[in-house]
């Protein structure tokens, strides 16, 4: 093992969501070992525009909403013609909602749906043909313990939903694609600061149980899932597919 292997010399890597949150940090520290970004949201955001002005040549971004029809092909597409092949996707956009189940409506669930699941299945199998074409490729989807557990104090049985089911289309897809080259993993995050838990954050309430439920008794920067995300990504992991890696302070093993 050496350094080099966690670097992403030469790769190039579509990351969604990558204009705040967990997807910028992962967009920052990609780009950092080496790797040519192709960034995607709806908004551009003063950080996201920092980032692109830093290197021009290393980042590029294409405004999408994930959930449009022509969406992966669009992103995916921008890719390879920007930097001529595509080596890891990071499927990390995605919206959370709470809600009573008996209350939630058909339009709360479909959003949700739509973006933390069918996207990102959508965009994994646009993405996945340049993939085989050239023999390699890691996909990282970004799931949640709230595919392993009931969050408490909030109710969110839909967003759960659609994180248990990234991560089983991570287990069926990278058996898939085990003898071809591909790696496909998903990161299951606890609690990270970011747009997602601001008002939880700031609920003294939530803020509490939250904590108290994290035996690391804190919540994770975004920076700390961007590492995670890039051991899953690099060769470092040349091994590893299939995998779920949690990374939540400890929140699940009571
Ligand atoms: P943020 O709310 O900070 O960011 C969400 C990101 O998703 C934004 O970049 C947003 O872009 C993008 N996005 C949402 N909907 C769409 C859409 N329809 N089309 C395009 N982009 C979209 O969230 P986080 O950074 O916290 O979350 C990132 C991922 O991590 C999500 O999948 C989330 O479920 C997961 N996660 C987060 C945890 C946390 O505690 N924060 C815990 C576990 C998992 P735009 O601004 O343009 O809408």
């Amino acid at each position: 093992m050496t350094p080099s292997q966690f670097r992403l010399d030469g790769k190039v890597a579509l990351i969604t969501g990558a204009n705040r949150g967990i997807g910028l940090a992962i967009a920052r520290l990609f780009g950092g070992v080496g790797a040519r970004c192709l960034l995607t949201s709806r908004s551009e955001t003063p950080a996201l525009k920092e980032l692109l002005a830093s290197d021009p040549d290393r980042f590029a971004w294409v405004q999408a909403d994930v959930t449009g029809q022509d969406a992966p092909a669009r992103i995916v597409t921008a890719a390879l013609e920007r930097f001529g092949r595509l080596d890891v996707l990071v499927n990390n956009a995605g919206v959370a909602d709470n809600g009573d189940f008996h209350d939630f409506t058909d339009a709360q669930l479909a959003r949700i749906m739509d973006t933390n699941f069918t996207a990102p299945f959508r965009i994994a199998r646009e993405a996945i043909r340049p993939m085989l074409d050239q023999g390699s490729g890691a996909i990282v989807n970004i799931g949640s313990i709230s595919g392993y557990v009931a969050n408490t104090p909030q109710l969110q049985v839909a967003y759960n939903s659609s994180k248990a089911a990234i991560h089983q289309m991570t287990t069926t897809m990278a058996f898939e694609y085990a003898g071809r080259g591909i790696r496909v993993n998903a990161l299951a995050p606890g609690y990270v600061i970011s747009d997602m838990t601001a008002g939880g954050i700031a609920n003294a309430d939530w803020n509490r149980v939250w904590t108290e439920n994290t035996p690391m008794r804190r919540f994770a920067e975004p920076e700390e899932m961007a590492t995670c995300a890039l051991f899953l990504a690099s060769d470092a992991a040349s091994y590893v597919t299939g995998a779920t890696l949690i990374a939540d302070g400890g929140y699940t093993t009571h």
